[in-house]
């Protein structure tokens, strides 16, 4: 296919969350080589999710062939798909260290942390109420927060620091009589920046308040033991780790109550009732047993090519940065999710670099969000004090485990020409680079 047909075919497809990006031009002038169109990417955005790992696709195919019992009947088709969930239910406790009957499966990370914030919430007898979050959070946090406060809960959204990490002296600094609830991500999904989850929970426990975190891009990547971090609440999802979609978990530690969000029968220990989506949690008890043994030599080979990946753009292309901190681990723990880098490009939007990139055959992502039909750059990177501009020059890479020395190769070739080229259409460089960038 051709550079102005694959151009304008491609010209319809991007339609970003509801907004319809305006970047006819781009399409023209970027060749759709490299990789056969449309059909092979080199895959850079796997904190938006994975692919089904091989092994976890075959552990699900029996149940939704000839195992398609109702875990919550008695008969034997009933109860092998119990068992099912059951051997699942022990494979993901295993992953986060903590019992299976602190386990609940639910439809995924958004529906655990809302389950665990309006429910925590919503439970708590106090006449006034009081949330401590972050700016930080993901909109599957933010969107129940604001929900609360509609109901006369107040929320505390606690700032972070330039390089992305929240402060726990700040969540210290907020805490209230009238405080229930105190949340804070684990990894960030954007930046990657790995929160002092540890700390913050033991302010909380300090304080008699109950803390949750949403776990969704650490779990099944970097070791999380919320016994360790001490987190009384923590979601997970399938998908993230190489499990399928629409499956998740919500960590419970024995004893918390939260009031359910939905009422009906065949409850998943009383919180979250409904047939349980029997293959999809088998699948995610085969990722989280594949992520329980591959995890430390997993982590370490993405952190290397991630790293690479990272100081060569920066060696090739001026005026790129990197969004948050660099330091990987501090006292034997990450501090920075082994596969994220968040980088700038001064003078480039976000989207554009995005979609030409897409154009080549790399899939990676921004950060930013759709509102009111525009696009809106990343509520994170504001919250790290950059400017608008700069929020919508970033673009995240985020490698997985089927990434390669080659692919990163990929990228490499491909990023700075694509790079001077954006910037060439760019009206916002600045006359003393005009000239090397046309070149
Ligand atoms: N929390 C974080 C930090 C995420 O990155 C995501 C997904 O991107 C979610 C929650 C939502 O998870 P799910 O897609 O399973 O609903």
């Amino acid at each position: 296919m051709g550079r102005l047909s694959a151009g304008l075919l491609h010209s319809l497809m991007y339609n970003y969350r509801g907004c319809s990006i305006p970047l006819f031009f781009i399409f023209l002038d970027f060749p759709c080589g490299g990789l056969e169109w449309n059909t092979m990417s080199l895959y850079f955005d796997h904190n938006a999710t994975t692919p089904l790992a091989p092994e976890a696709l075959e552990e699900m195919l029996p149940y939704m062939r000839q195992d398609y019992g109702n875990a919550a009947s008695i008969h034997r088709p009933g109860q092998r798909a119990r068992a099912a969930v059951e051997k699942a239910r022990a494979q993901v406790a295993a992953l986060v260290h903590c019992e299976p009957n602190e386990i609940v499966f639910t439809s995924g990370g958004t529906e655990s942390n809302n389950i665990a914030i309006l429910g925590a919430v919503r439970e708590s007898g106090k006449a006034r109420k009081h949330v401590i979050t972050s700016v930080i959070e993901h909109h599957a946090v933010l969107r129940p927060c604001q929900a609360l406060e509609r109901e006369g809960v107040e929320v505390t959204y606690v700032p972070v620091s330039a390089d992305g990490f929240v402060e726990p002296d700040e969540v210290r600094k907020a805490l209230r009589p009238e405080t229930v609830l105190i949340s804070i991500m684990h990894a960030n999904n954007e930046t990657g920046a790995v929160q002092p989850v540890k700390d913050i929970a033991a302010i909380a426990r300090e304080a008699g308040v109950l803390f949750h975190s949403d776990a969704v891009q650490s779990t099944g990547k970097i070791p999380v033991d919320v016994t360790g971090l001490g987190v009384d609440l923590l979601s997970m999802s399938a998908h993230k780790f190489g499990g399928p979609k629409g499956v998740g978990a919500l960590f419970v530690r024995q004893g918390v109550r939260l009031l359910p969000l939905m009422f009906g029968g065949m409850k998943e220990l009383d919180t979250r009732p409904g047939t349980e989506n029997v293959a999809g949690i088998v699948g995610m008890g085969a990722a989280a047993r594949l992520a329980t043994e591959n995890m430390d030599q997993d982590a370490q080979q993405l952190a290397r090519l991630r790293d690479r990946l990272e100081a060569e753009i920066l060696k090739r292309i001026d005026r790129a940065g990197v969004n948050g901190a660099r330091e990987n681990v501090r006292d034997g723990e990450w501090r920075r999710m082994p596969n994220t880098t968040n980088l700038y490009f001064d003078f480039v939007e976000g989207e554009a670099l995005v979609i030409a990139l897409d154009l080549q055959g790399i899939a990676c992502s921004t950060g930013s969000a759709c509102s009111s039909g525009s696009v809106e750059p990343s509520h994170v990177l504001l919250a790290m004090g950059l400017s608008a501009e700069r929020a919508r020059s970033s673009v995240r890479f985020s490698l997985g485990k089927a990434n390669t020395e080659q692919d990163v190769d990929t990228v490499l070739r491909i990023i700075a020409p694509t790079v001077k080229r954006l910037r060439a259409l760019s009206p916002r460089v600045p006359a003393e680079m005009r000239e090397s960038v046309r070149n």
